[in-house]
Parts: C-alpha cells; structure tokens; sequence
C-alpha cells in the first residue's frame, strides 16, 4: 500500500524512514517492514500489525540505505512470511512492491522448477527471484531489475535493494510512485507526503520507468523495450 526509501552517504536513515512509513499510515494497512543494508547483508524486520507493533523491542541496526513498505494484502493472506520486504533465496535482494501482478504462478511455477524456493505466497517474491536469477548470470541489478519487470503484468511500483549496491532501484507500472531530491541524499516513495519531511524536490516517474537513486544521483530510464536514458527536470511542490 505504501512505500519508502532513503539512501544517503552517512549511516543514519532509520528514524527517517520510520518517520516517512508513519506519514504513509492514514492509507490504511495490515502488515509493515523495512530492509536496511548493511554491506554485504540485508537485515529485515517485517511482521503483521502498525509499524509500532512491529518494530516494538526490535534491536535494528542503523545504515545508510533503507527501504519500506507498508502492505494491503492481495496476493496471500496477512503474515509474516507475506509481508515485505520479500527477498530472493540468498537473501542478498530485497524488494517492496505496491500493486498486483497478473499471472504471477505460471512465473513462480517456472522458478520453483529452476530450483527457487519461496517462503510467501505473495505475486511479490517472483520479483526478487527474478532479480535473482539474473545476476546470478552476471547483469547488474538494473539489468536485472529491467528483465524482471518485462516479463511481469499487472500494477507495480517497486523499490529494491541488493547486498554491497549503494543504489535503490526503481520501476513502475500503473502504480505511483516518487523521487525526492536532497543533499547528498536521495529518497522515493509512492507518495509525497511521506517525504515532505526531508523535501520538496520531487521528480515524478511515469509508467514504463526505471531508476536508480544512490546519495549524489539519479538517473532514469524508459524500459518498454531497451534501457534508454531519460532526463526529467524536478518538480518544487508547495504545500
Ligand atoms: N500485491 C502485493 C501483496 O499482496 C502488494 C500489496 C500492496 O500494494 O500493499 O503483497
């Protein structure tokens, strides 16, 4: 239903994207999560209820790159298993998503016989299998990002992240979705009230868009077929 990002060049986004999750509460939710990147691990701390419930008595460790959903269930009931961030097998890409993908079993079934275990039920987790599956083949994660979502249908907007990238990776579909522009930091989100706290620089993706933010950049491209860099002036909003 909702989704954050802040990637920064100091370690530090934890109480901002906890700030901005909260700012995304008034649409509604039943379960939240974050992944914070810590070099070469994600860490993870998911679970059904408010974003309060969640994080209640948690020990999270800080970074300088973070991710946060927060979900409507569609595919798959109200768990912890189901709710995002979902990652891949080895754990090293985790991706929030907001939408529904269409036909996503005929892709699960297609991972699951590549050898791909899953641990939700959610249209989600092919996402993160797919990502997977590529760089495993030696793309990057924005090819990887780029296949991945050409071979989804239905609604998405997505925010990932992969172990050791100091990036957050963007694509969208029929769902909204957000960049904010700060200094010497970048931040998306599916809408800009949950940034208003950090900035009122925003560039707005349209459908069939990727990008990847990292603290001192942003760049984006149109992925209908071939990756073709795109420029895109910021937007101030006012409120
Ligand atoms: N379809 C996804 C799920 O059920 C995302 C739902 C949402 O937008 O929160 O997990």
């Amino acid at each position: 239903c909702g989704i954050v990002g802040i990637v920064r060049s100091r370690v530090g986004v934890l109480s901002d994207l906890l700030k901005s999750l909260k700012s995304l509460e008034y649409r509604g939710y039943d379960s939240a999560g974050i992944a914070i990147s810590l070099g070469d691990d994600i860490f993870i701390l998911k679970g059904v209820g408010t974003i309060d419930q969640v994080i209640r008595g948690a020990e999270i460790p800080d970074g300088s790159i973070g991710i946060g959903h927060t979900r409507w269930a569609t595919h798959g009931g109200v768990s912890l298993e189901n709710a995002h961030p979902q990652v891949s097998c080895d754990g090293k890409i985790a991706v929030v998503h907001n939408g529904t993908l269409d036909g996503f079993e005929q892709l699960r079934e297609d991972l699951r016989a590549r050898g791909h275990s899953f641990r939700s039920e959610t249209d989600t987790e092919v996402i993160a299998h797919l990502v997977e599956e590529g760089m495993r083949e030696g793309l990057s994660p924005l090819l990887s990002l780029h296949r991945a979502v050409r071979m989804l249908e239905g609604s998405y907007a997505i925010a990932m992240i992969s172990a050791g990238h100091n990036s957050i990776y963007l694509a969208r579909r029929k769902s909204p979705l957000v960049i904010g522009l700060g200094k010497g930091e970048n931040y998306c989100a599916s809408d800009v009230s949950a940034l208003l706290h950090l900035t009122k620089e925003f560039i707005f993706l349209e459908d069939g868009e990727l990008a990847e933010i990292t603290p001192g950049d942003v760049r984006i491209w149109r992925g209908d077929g071939e990756l073709v860099a795109i420029e895109r002036r910021a937007e101030v909003v006012d409120w």
